[in-house]
């Protein structure tokens, strides 16, 4: 008997209070920090669905290895275990651990970018551009039409375009292009997966034109689940065989252990090419640390070999994508419009079909976070013209979409909790026409949305 209530694969094991509030004292606090959801106190949030970066709860088996760490500076066995770990997985030749996924991409763009470069993606993440930008190359998304339409039910909406990609390569030049990469799960464009058929097309361009692959691989294992259910043929296969059989596509890869590693920090940059790993190792001593612990104390390394081990379990990423469809659907059922199909780590509403009265440059995406916060205490992230709508020129333009997501951090809030955010969005959407936009009152140069100031029109 199979049953319908996807259950968490696990107990709880240690606890962290959530601090009740009041929707009067939410209304002063988010007053207090000028509308930005970025200002508050996290103590001040009941449900955070910020983002799923470190957030997520570590297994007791994580946290044995976090005392079973150890922290000689070379060499140390919990290096090797991260090591093998990575390798299990990912067999690339050279492994080199990293604090964050920035910071790999930091290493291999200072690498391999510079002047004149350009790197095509179906998506940069906005840390992957902006540390491509930084180093003066220029960084192309090349995903497919259906990958920007939020009500296409493709079911591999990260998918690259290939003959955008082969036009791309001719006209760009194969000795301007150091690498092309491929985000998956693909985050910027809703968490949406790449299939297996894409990737290996990717590969098999790059290697006609010899120019490098590597992969922005943060939720592989989230993706290679949803290879295993929406692609022919995939069904009775290991996740873990998907995953070893991506990573022999690619000759390298960049990770953020903040995301599917279970990790609450750490990343990695790992690649076959001997002179190119030696020219990042340089580098990486500079930046981040000796070779064997890169920016990681040795128990975070040991703890991220166990969350590897974790991540690829069918049980927990059975539940993962189950229960994030099961806040989707139940978002839809409430008339809410979201990006569909639903992806892998969050789920993201579309604020410009819910409030068309709002105009985009009254940002609709902040008004609707700062109703739920104000309404139950649920932290969400805007992701439209407040986010991307300032221009280098300092012209203003409104975004594509007007998204708020709700980000779904790992192994950490239960059914109970989805089902309390499930009905404060309902009550949002019943009073929706009653909200009004907002209007920037301070704002920095860049990046914006980390530090505006706004006030209600
Ligand atoms: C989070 C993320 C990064 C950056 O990793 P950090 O650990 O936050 O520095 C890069 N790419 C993707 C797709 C991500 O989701």
């Amino acid at each position: 008997m199979e049953f319908k209530t996807i259950i968490e694969p696990f107990k709880i094991h240690s606890v962290a209070p959530l601090q009740m509030t009041t929707q009067s004292q939410r209304e002063k606090y988010i007053e207090e920090v000028g509308y930005n959801l970025f200002s508050l106190h996290s103590d001040n949030v009941l449900i955070d669905l910020l983002t799923d970066s470190g957030t997520g709860a570590m297994s007791r088996n994580q946290w044995a290895a976090i005392q079973h760490g150890d922290e000689s500076y070379a060499g140390s066995p919990s290096w090797l275990m991260f090591k093998d770990a990575v390798q299990n997985l990912f067999p690339y030749k050279h492994v080199i651990p990293t604090h964050q996924g920035r910071a790999a991409e930091k290493i291999l763009f200072t690498a391999i970018g510079g002047k004149g470069k350009v790197i095509p993606s179906n998506t940069h993440f906005d840390t992957t551009r902006a540390n491509i930008e930084y180093t003066q190359a220029e960084g192309v998304d090349l995903v497919i039409a259906e990958g920007k339409d939020p009500s296409s039910l493709h079911p591999f909406k990260g998918n690259m375009d290939l003959v955008a990609l082969e036009e791309f390569i001719n006209k760009t030049g194969v000795a301007n292009i150091p690498v092309v990469m491929m985000t998956i799960t693909n985050n910027s464009g809703g968490g949406q997966p790449v299939s297996l058929e894409n990737l290996k097309a990717v590969s098999a361009i790059c290697k006609k034109y010899a120019i490098p692959f590597f992969l922005d691989a943060c939720r592989f294992a989230e993706n290679a689940w949803f290879i295993r259910e929406r692609e022919a043929g995939q069904a009775d296969r290991d996740v873990a065989d998907i995953v070893r059989e991506i990573a022999a596509l690619a000759d390298g890869m960049t990770m953020s252990a903040k995301k599917d590693p279970m990790g609450n920090i750490g990343g990695w940059l790992a690649l076959n090419d001997d002179d190119l790993a030696s020219m990042c190792r340089n580098l990486l001593i500079l930046t981040e640390g000796f070779p064997t612990y890169g920016g990681l104390a040795g128990r975070d390394l040991e703890a991220l070999a166990v969350g590897l081990t974790e991540v690829i379990s069918h049980d927990y990423l059975k539940y993962r994508i189950t229960s994030t469809a099961y806040l989707g659907k139940a978002l839809l059922k409430n008339g809410i419009p979201i990006v569909e199909p639903t992806g892998g780590h969050a789920i993201y509403i579309d604020a410009k079909a819910m409030l068309p009265h709002i105009p985009p440059l009254q940002y609709p995406g902040q008004a609707l976070a700062v109703e739920l916060y104000k309404v139950g205490g649920i932290r969400g992230c805007e992701i439209g013209t407040v986010m991307f709508g300032r221009k280098p020129d300092g012209s203003e333009v409104a975004s594509a979409m007007e998204l708020v997501r709700l980000a779904i951090p790992r192994r950490t809030y239960t059914q109970s909790h989805i089902d309390y955010v499930i009905e404060v969005c309902a009550e949002v959407a019943a009073h929706s026409q009653e909200l009004r936009g907002y209007r920037i009152v301070k704002e920095p140069p860049a990046l914006r949305h980390f530090t505006s100031e706004f006030a209600p029109l």
